[in-house]
């Protein structure tokens, strides 16, 4: 499966996402791997758990029968992926922390924020160059 589009409720809110493949996995009728493309260099920690498990939570949401066995992000700028695979309930790779299932929650706190301000209104800040690092920005105009 290829570009699948997803749309997955999380703490009282939807979330859309983007998944560029899904393989089944050699061997099993009903293990999968999500693989990401990355052309630029590889995201950090907090980016590769905001997107993988969410990506993982969109496909379960979508195809409950599936477990989600591995998260490859396909770095194209380098010789290897960087893969997790299922360890109990975490997301494991050789030499790097697991994937931290705390940023869900995180990200439900962000769309909680966006909404409260989006509702109430809120002040820009005067100088703009504060915005460049803004997770905000998108929203904001
Ligand atoms: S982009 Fe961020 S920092 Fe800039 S005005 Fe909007 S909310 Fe404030």
């Amino acid at each position: 499966m290829v570009e699948q589009k997803f749309t997955v409720p999380l703490g009282g809110h939807l979330f859309k996402g983007f998944i560029d493949r899904v393989d089944l996995i050699p061997g099993t009728d009903n293990e999968v791997a999500i693989i990401d493309y990355k052309t630029g260099g590889e995201p950090g920690p907090g980016e590769r758990s905001r997107q993988l498990l969410l990506y993982a939570h969109g496909f379960k949401h979508l195809y409950p029968e599936y477990t989600v066995r591995r998260l490859s992000l396909e770095l194209l700028s380098k010789p290897k992926p960087r893969v997790y695979e299922l360890d109990g309930a975490k997301y494991v790779s050789s030499g790097v922390a697991p994937l931290d299932a705390n940023v869900l929650a995180e990200m439900v706190d962000t769309a909680e924020s966006i909404l409260h301000d989006y509702r109430h209104g809120f002040e820009r800040v005067a100088d703009e160059g504060q915005c460049r690092d803004c997770g905000y920005r998108l929203y904001c105009g």
